[in-house]
């Protein structure tokens, strides 16, 4: 389950990361033939500085030994201008060499890393709802998950083709030369690099629980923020700021000391590493100069400074090893998390396939069902209704009841648990989702406006409706002449209109959708009263021949409806003709009768009259 990747030990090896990886990095083939050629260019040419000195020195030797002073001057001459054109030239070589390797590695990476990201938005985009209720998919942590696994899995590309690769091919190349110069010398150094891979090794154990810890705080600050930013309103109404501020304090302390525990076992390690790797050095020099002194056939003294220049290429890799190491475990642990989401198969949103004739009637039937949210509250409990096609139905009952659930569920955003869910007679699962949903208004309290003009938003379910389509939406949900009134219209920023507005924006959209089933969940809930009373006579006008659900608390609203729904704890306790159930009395009664009271009623006709 994605659920438990957030910090989960990594189970995924550098190996399997790698495997992941490569159906990202594969498609770039000609760009990777590139890399690869270019590396082992580089690699060559970071050679060739210790080849030249081994061969300037013996030179050097060689003249300083010779006795004829002037023909002295002349070859020194002579080999300098080698020396120096030899090495100029690899420089020029090797400078353009690195730039196309890390061109094109950087390339491979950002490409890498865009298609991850194209992959992961159209996965969570399939998701269904159930998976976003869960704990630990919140937006920020869920956003965390995906920024942080996008980049650790990018820097891993990265690190691979900019880092390990150029660095190792080197080191297997250094390594080949002074075996081939001498045995024994390219034993010694590779006898320091076990010492290497093992001080790394348990560097990198050291460090895994501390880097779980790391990132837990880091998800719990950036969900943290999000809540602040989201919350501001009641923070600053209730004057919380400090209290706030103190939480993300603490936060922020733990994770502060968090990293300098990271930190602190890191340098020591380092030190460590550096401490060996100079041990190294100094068994060359004496291993080298030891077979020089002796007259070990082939041993000059260009051969000590060869064999030291080749090692500080076989160890130049293992010096960044702890680095890689770290964020290669960074990236199994970011992996994890990232490649959970894209493999949470279980999570995509069930479909069926049958479409009948591409228009639904409306006539849903819920036979005792039941239905728990992944949060673990009931929220449904033996549930039956019937919406009869072409009629409205109202659901009542207090907050909590279970009303938004049961719409939830016509609309397939969650399946029961149990008990079943008829649509046209076809059990709601076996129906295509996109063509339930097209055929499906849904009107909520809050609806989203994204940010974009009035235009957009009003047209976002039909891309292709015209402006003339627009427009007459617009009127039917009353909001034309306030849109038009404003200085720039249609093309107003739809987020700096007010609630109701933005509310009736959301109707105009479902007016052009135009589906034959409507879904009002407590529509006019956050609208003045004027605007209620310009929707309801909207909402009226649209109910003829559809299928119509609505949630309100709003009396006026419900006493409309052709049948009640009276929902208690989940369960209908209550159902007909609004007057037959208000002359049962119960629940309905008391939520009637308290409403009437709540507005006054004796005084507002005393006040009239
Ligand atoms: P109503 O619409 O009647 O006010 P709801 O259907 O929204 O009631 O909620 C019924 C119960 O389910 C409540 O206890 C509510 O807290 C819970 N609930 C609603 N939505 C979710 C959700 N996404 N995740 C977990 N619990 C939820």
């Amino acid at each position: 389950m994605a659920n438990d990747n957030n910090g989960a030990s990594s189970r995924m090896g550098i190996g399997g990361l790698l495997r992941r990886l490569a159906p990202y990095v594969l498609p770039y083939k000609w760009l990777l033939a590139a890399t690869l050629l270019l590396t082992l260019a580089g690699s060559l040419m970071a050679q060739v500085n210790a080849v030249v000195l081994d061969r300037a020195v013996d030179s050097i030797n060689a003249l300083l030994h010779r006795e004829e002073g002037a023909a002295v001057a002349g070859a020194a001459a002579a080999l300098l201008a080698v020396v120096s054109a030899v090495l100029l030239g690899k420089e020029l070589l090797s400078a353009l060499a690195t730039f196309g390797q890390r061109f094109f590695g950087e390339k491979i990476r950002i490409r890498v890393s865009r298609d991850l990201s194209l992959r992961v938005v159209d996965r969570i985009l399939q998701f269904r709802m159930a998976f976003f209720s869960q704990d630990g998919n919140e937006p920020g942590k869920l956003q965390t998950r995906i920024d942080r696994g996008i980049m650790s899995l990018s820097n891993t590309v990265k690190n691979f083709f900019i880092d390990i690769l150029p660095l190792f091919t080197s080191a297997v190349l250094a390594l080949a030369l002074m075996y081939a110069a001498n045995v024994y010398v390219g034993l010694v150094a590779t006898a320091i690099i076990p010492v290497y891979f093992w001080i790394t090794a348990v560097q990198g154990r050291r460090m895994k629980g501390w880097r779980h810890r790391v990132f837990g705080t880091h998800q719990q600050l950036s969900n943290g923020i999000l809540n602040i930013i989201e919350s501001m309103g009641v923070i600053k109404s209730f004057n919380r700021e400090q209290v706030e501020a103190a939480k993300q304090a603490a936060l922020q302390d733990k994770s502060t000391g968090l990293q300098m525990q990271t930190r602190r076992i890191s340098f020591l390690y380092d030190g460590l590493k550096t401490f060996v790797e100079q041990i190294g050095t100094v068994l060359i020099i004496i291993l080298t100069a030891y077979l020089v002194l002796t007259g070990y056939p082939g041993m000059t003294i260009g051969k000590i400074m060869y064999h030291v220049m080749l090692f500080s290429n076989v160890s130049a890799p293992i010096r960044q090893l702890h680095r890689i190491y770290d964020d290669l475990n960074d990236a199994l642990v970011y992996a994890e998390g990232f490649f959970g989401l894209l493999d949470a198969d279980g999570e995509v949103e069930e479909s069926g396939a049958w479409k009948g004739d591409g228009r639904v009637r409306g006539c849903f039937e819920m036979k005792n069902v039941e239905f728990t949210y992944p949060g673990g509250t009931h929220a449904l409990r033996d549930m039956s209704l019937v919406i009869e096609p072409g009629r409205t139905t109202a659901l009542v009952g207090l907050s909590g009841a279970g009303k938004s659930t049961i719409v939830n569920l016509l609309d397939k955003f969650y399946s029961p648990d149990s008990g079943s869910i008829t649509l046209d007679g076809v059990p709601l699962q076996e129906w295509d989702t996109r063509t339930l949903r097209d055929n499906v208004g849904l009107v909520l309290q809050k609806n989203h406006i994204f940010s974009g003009t009035v235009e957009d938003n009003i047209r976002y379910g039909c891309p292709d409706a015209t402006r003339e389509q627009v427009e007459e939406a617009a009127r039917k949900a009353f909001i034309y002449d306030q849109v038009a009134a404003l200085p720039d219209g249609f093309q107003t920023n739809a987020l700096q209109l007010s609630g109701g507005q933005q509310q009736r924006v959301a109707i105009a959209r479902m007016f052009l959708k135009d589906p034959p089933v409507i879904f009002l969940d407590e529509p006019t809930a956050s609208l003045d009263a004027i605007a209620t009373e310009q929707i309801r006579n909207s909402i009226d006008a649209i109910k003829q021949g559809r299928t119509v659900v609505v949630i309100s608390h709003n009396i006026g609203q419900i006493i409309d409806a052709d049948t009640l729904y009276v929902l208690d704890t989940g369960h209908c306790v209550q159902h007909g003709s609004p007057q037959e159930v208000y002359r049962q009395g119960g629940l309905y009664k008391e939520i009637f009768d308290a409403s009437t009271r709540s507005m006054n009623v004796d005084k507002i006709v005393a006040s009239v009259g």
